[in-house]
């Protein structure tokens, strides 16, 4: 079985799951391209808790973990089977980190808002892994560095956030048509660190100045990141199958790695 590519999906506001515009549609040819995984492990922004938890129901259900949006995306569902299996083999493989079998989460717009588009047909069994917000930047680089060999086994894994993520800059009256300033060079910073394989500095991304304070108010949206860095292989290319922003300070920053 040859190894999955690993993929971050920039997923922004959750609206998109709606619309049909150069976001949506880099999502879709993503899942056109990908070679079909047998299960997908999706680390959300959105299950941002105080421990590392994976949901093992058999039926997770759809999430609307937001306020303020129009009926017909409160309408949304995306039936995805869940796996129980793989649910229990991430518990393993991240042993001795206590991991607990949710029955209660299940799929919120992290995943489901930008996995709409890109497996419409809902017939991909998945997982959603938690972040856990107690845990230093090095602890998430090292999950994915645990859970690498699922791609060996046919799991996508996902990680789903933004790597610019200002909310209080954000303007929702559409008057931004482009970055600011400060977004597009952490954008590009990130991407070059990428493309250099310095998993140190993305890791360290405290460390990465005054445009990255900016960038990550909070780290929920950019911790995602971290997991799929840990799972790269050596050498292994990166590309950039969604890209642009939205309401000035959100990357849509899509990587795909392998
Ligand atoms: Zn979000």
């Amino acid at each position: 079985m040859p190894t999955m590519p690993a993929l971050f999906l920039g997923h922004g506001n959750p609206v998109f799951a709606l619309a049909d515009n150069a976001f949506t549609r880099g999502w879709s040819a993503i899942g056109l391209a990908l070679p079909r995984p047998s299960a997908i492990l999706c680390v959300s922004a959105h299950w941002y808790i105080g421990e590392t938890a994976v949901t093992a129901m058999a039926q997770p259900r759809t999430i609307h973990d937001f306020g303020g949006f129009p009926r017909e995306l409160f309408e949304c569902r995306y039936p995805a089977p869940g796996d129980p299996a793989l649910a229990e083999r991430v518990r393993a493989l991240l042993e001795p980190v206590p991991v607990r079998l949710d029955q209660e989460w299940g799929l919120d717009h992290g995943t489901w808002a930008p996995l709409c588009k890109v497996y419409p047909q809902a017939d991909i069994p998945v997982v959603q892994l938690s972040i856990d917000a107690t845990g230093p930047p090095s602890f998430h680089y090292e999950v994915g560095q645990r859970l690498s060999l699922l791609r060996d086994e046919g799991v996508l894994l996902v990680g789903s956030g933004n790597v610019v993520h200002n909310l209080r800059r954000y303007a929702w009256d559409g008057s931004m048509s482009g970055p600011y300033d400060w977004a597009l060079r952490f954008d590009t910073r990130v991407r070059e660190l990428l493309q250099a394989g310095d998993d140190a500095a993305l890791v360290e991304y405290e460390a990465l100045g005054p445009d990255g304070w900016l960038a990550i108010p909070t780290p929920d949206h950019y911790l995602p990141l971290l997991p799929l860095l840990g799972a790269r292989r050596a050498d292994e290319p990166v590309t950039f199958p969604v890209e642009g922003f939205d309401g000035g300070s959100m990357s849509m920053l899509a990587v795909r790695l392998g």
